[in-house]
């Protein structure tokens, strides 16, 4: 009977696809992203789920359907990143005529509209009395600025949720079961007292001279912080010209540790460097916390489950034609990078393209997510399917590229069969429910 799944959301690929697509044509940055929430909300309305607004957030919202059952929450992005326009098609690195100079190099184009086409399932599901659950999607703003899911968080909006999915594009078929760390961003404004640097120098307090030495306090700081802590900062404001003493300096900073609690005693460390800086210089600081995302803590229990259902989902089936066009695409990276990767998935002699190998993904990554945040409240797992050939990075034209052609949208197909299959099977039994909560619950993951 769960094969009704995969019937549906064939029956809808060329919908889904085209949604992904146009999103893809028109690449909108965090917060901008009037065309793809728009887009997303009026297919869900369309098809019988109720949509709700986030406040605050105009390019938020929230799509439901079902009565009764857990709260199944399907989170979904679309904002892409600055640069990476890519014309569609090659294998070479364009930009495309648009005067939009933004692309998706992460792949947010595929990311919503998979869980959109999950929802969609479960919906049929629903309407034939197999499943019973309240199944939601979850349209997210601004992931890249990692303060979407975080804003959302504040208008309460996931904390009803039994369980929340999410998936994300990638060169692998994979079950997210690593941790990523958690992060805070800042930003430090310092102010002194302008002066002429020739003339009268003496009166004046340099603001930059307070951002370098929070700099060099902060690189001090390296040796006694975990091995797997993180700072990086750049100076947003060094002051007019040479010949005044600037009178106000800033710098950006990120932190990341690998869990809410140490980012956070990190940042406090940091401030400390940041006071200490200014009260050197004699100047004023003034600390400006932009926002925290905490460390992703991926569920023991839907791990498994994600992994079987990437198994239902098949295999990603690719004509001689997109294999060709993956082995181009291939072929402009490092092949250091490919073997690599090749190697990591377990792909065969010639294969560029991870068609069906699935793999469970354990090894701390350094990039944060916000869907963090949401892990803290629920039972949270991320799952990813191939999109892109082996060994491409995120955040690169190829991926661009990828993630706009056949491959990607084959790709993302095969990640809404994952999520519908993972969904139906938690909803259809009860037992393996209340241990996934159970096993949530023994974590103790303190918010706020
Ligand atoms: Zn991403």
């Amino acid at each position: 009977m769960k094969e009704i799944l995969k019937e549906v959301i064939e029956e809808r690929a060329q919908e889904l696809k085209g949604m992904a697509k146009k999103i893809w044509d028109n690449p909108e940055l965090g917060y901008e992203e009037f065309f793809a929430s728009k887009l997303q909300s009026d297919y869900m309305e369309k098809n019988g789920f109720a949509i709700r607004e986030v406040l605050n957030l105009p390019t938020a919202f929230i799509a439901e359907y079902g009565e009764g059952g857990p709260v199944v929450g399907v989170l979904g992005e679309y904002d892409a990143l600055p640069g990476f326009s890519q014309l569609e098609g090659v294998t070479f690195k364009a930009a495309t005529e648009s005067e939009n100079p933004n692309g998706h190099g992460c792949g947010h184009n595929l990311l919503g509209v998979a869980g959109i086409g999950a929802c969609l399932a479960i919906k049929e599901a629903i309407d034939r009395g197999i499943v019973r659950c309240r199944i939601r999607y979850y349209g997210c703003p601004a992931e890249e600025l990692l303060t979407g899911k975080v804003r959302m968080e504040e208008e309460g909006v996931f904390k009803d949720l039994d369980l929340a999915l999410s998936y994300h594009p990638s060169d692998k078929n994979a079950v997210w079961a690593m941790k990523t760390p958690a992060m805070i961003r800042a930003n430090f404004n310092f102010e002194g007292t302008e002066a002429h640097a020739g003339y009268n120098p003496e009166d004046g307090r340099s603001a930059l001279d307070a951002v370098e030495l929070m700099n060099i306090g902060s690189n001090y700081l390296r040796e006694h912080m975990s091995r797997t802590s993180r700072i990086h900062y750049t100076i947003t404001d060094g002051g007019k010209a040479p010949n005044i003493v600037p009178g106000e300096a800033s710098s950006s900073y990120h932190i990341r540790s690998e869990s809410k609690e140490s980012v956070e005693a990190l940042y406090e460390r940091v401030v400390k460097v940041a006071r200490g800086a200014a009260m050197m210089t004699e100047t004023e600081v003034e600390v400006d916390f932009i926002g925290e995302i905490y460390d992703y803590e991926p569920s023991n229990v839907l791990k498994g489950v994600a992994k079987e259902n990437l198994e239902f989902a098949g295999k990603i089936l690719l004509t001689d034609e997109e294999k060709n066009y993956a082995r181009e695409l291939s072929a402009t990276i490092d092949p250091k990078m490919r073997e690599r990767a090749r190697k990591a998935i377990g792909l065969e002699e010639e294969e560029v393209f991870s068609t069906r190998k699935i793999m469970i993904e354990v090894e701390p990554v350094g990039g944060a997510t916000d869907v963090g945040n949401v892990s803290y409240i629920a039972p949270t797992i991320i799952i990813s399917t191939a999109c892109m050939p082996a060994g491409i990075s995120p955040h690169s034209w190829q991926a661009t590229a990828s993630f706009g052609s056949e491959l990607g949208l084959k790709g993302m197909i095969h990640g809404s069969k994952a999520m519908a299959g993972t969904i139906w099977d938690v909803c259809t039994d009860r037992e393996l429910l209340e241990r996934i909560i159970k096993d949530h619950r023994e974590k103790a993951l303190k918010q706020g």
